[in-house]
């Protein structure tokens, strides 16, 4: 039965799906003009090939991406209008009683593992094909299928209680029930974020630690500069599945420990691992992690506020292709809609996230060189085939970081 609610999620989908595809074809064109020449500034530092390959991998990337916005639409669409989800809820309330806990259960992991499952030929492919192609992909079948298994096995042993909590939760609690669901979901990010380096990263990636050598001393000078702690550093083998380079620092408070993929290590020099980590530490120092899982905490309280006023509302099951109202159905179809709508908030997020960058940028030239820096970042574009010239829409609306000439001229002013 389509109601005002329909028309206007619809209107969403459609809405959000043209903008996706019309900012892609920017980013296409944009790169594809300026392919012929590297831009003035980076002349003496990136070569035209290096340039090519560039623009030649974000048109890949983009048209990867316009593929997946079409799977997605029609994800949403299957589940919700076109009555998957009330397929599933119909093929489970066989076995299962309908708004039990088993039921709901059933349903919501069933969903997941479907999506999941739709999803995976696109993973394969950015890997195996995309990834390929440029010579980035280091990983093999067996990894890839190794990491499948224990991404799933993870979801099972961390989602399913906390799925059972949540239900149970909106079950038993009355009409307060959101509250309580948003006290366990922000507990268990919470946790999740201290156990995150000792003990799930590990299940994927080997890290050894440095003590030794010029980057160990230059690290250990930079920290006692910025007066910061850390349960020390540590070198992971990023490269046994991409060759992107990457550094970042996992956990907080007494479990944080500053990480640097082996591929960074082995590209830059001590002074530039040095400059690079002194971002990521202004991003610590400036208290960006807290306040990015404070915005989290914020906006799944605004979420789940909002969960708490459709869930008895039959419209809302019924504009979305639903007839059983049940806490599992209302959470599906919640987590399903919800994304068309907040697409639009796209740009925030993402200047939010930019201004942090520019933020870290000049912490990093307080306590490192700031042209060391610079010649990492132009390192880092260069090895990750990033390109320099972006649409600048498409830019404004996606990059959680500053495109590249912007970034730079901010940083050698
Ligand atoms: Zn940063």
């Amino acid at each position: 039965m389509p109601n005002a609610l329909t028309w206007l999620f619809l209107l969403a989908v459609a809405t959000a799906a043209a903008m996706r595809l019309w900012l892609a074809a920017r980013q296409i064109r944009h790169v594809r003009a300026h392919r012929a020449a590297v831009p003035g500034e980076f002349a003496a530092s990136i070569t035209l090939g290096a340039h090519q390959k560039a623009a030649d991998y974000t048109v890949a990337k983009v048209k990867l991406g316009a593929w997946d916005t079409a799977l997605e639409v029609a994800i949403v669409l299957a589940f919700t209008l076109a009555g998957g989800l009330q397929g599933l809820a119909d093929l489970w309330a066989r076995a299962l009683e309908p708004g039990s806990l088993w039921h709901g259960s059933a349903l919501l992991l069933s969903l997941f593992l479907l999506q999941a499952a739709l999803s995976l030929p696109l993973a394969y492919y950015r890997v195996f094909v995309l990834e390929q192609r440029f010579g980035f992909n280091r990983m093999t079948l067996a990894l890839f299928l190794s990491d499948l298994a224990k991404q799933a096995a993870l979801a099972l042993v961390l989602g399913v209680p906390l799925l059972l909590a949540v239900l149970w939760l909106m079950a038993r609690m009355g009409e307060q029930w959101w509250l309580y669901v948003w006290i366990v979901l922000t507990a268990f990010g919470l946790v999740l974020q201290l156990i995150f380096p000792a003990y799930i990263l590990p299940l994927f990636n080997k890290f050894t630690p440095v003590t030794e050598g010029e980057l160990a001393r230059r690290v250990a000078a930079l920290l006692e500069r910025c007066g910061f702690r850390s349960r020390g550093l540590y070198v992971m083998d990023g490269s046994k599945r991409s060759s992107h380079g990457n550094a970042f620092f996992a956990g907080f408070g007494a479990t944080k420990r500053i990480v640097l993929f082996d591929t960074l290590v082995e590209r830059l020099s001590p002074s530039e691992v040095e400059a690079v980590l002194a971002h990521e530490l202004g991003h610590y120092k400036l208290h960006h992690v807290l306040k990015m899982l404070a915005l989290n905490a914020a906006i799944t309280f605004a979420g789940l506020w909002i969960l708490g006023r459709l869930i008895d509302q039959a419209w809302f099951y019924a504009g979305l292709g639903v007839t059983t109202q049940s806490t599992a159905t209302a959470l599906a179809l919640f987590m399903l809609a919800l994304p068309e709508f907040t697409f639009f908030l796209h740009p925030l997020m993402a200047r939010y996230s930019r201004r942090r960058e520019f933020e870290a940028d000049a912490y990093a030239t307080r306590h490192a060189e700031s042209g060391e820096l610079v010649r990492a970042l132009v390192k880092l574009y260069n090895d990750n085939a990033a390109t320099l010239t972006p649409d600048p829409l498409h830019s404004a609306f996606y990059d959680s970081h500053p495109p590249a000439a912007i970034r730079i001229s901010r940083l050698t002013s």
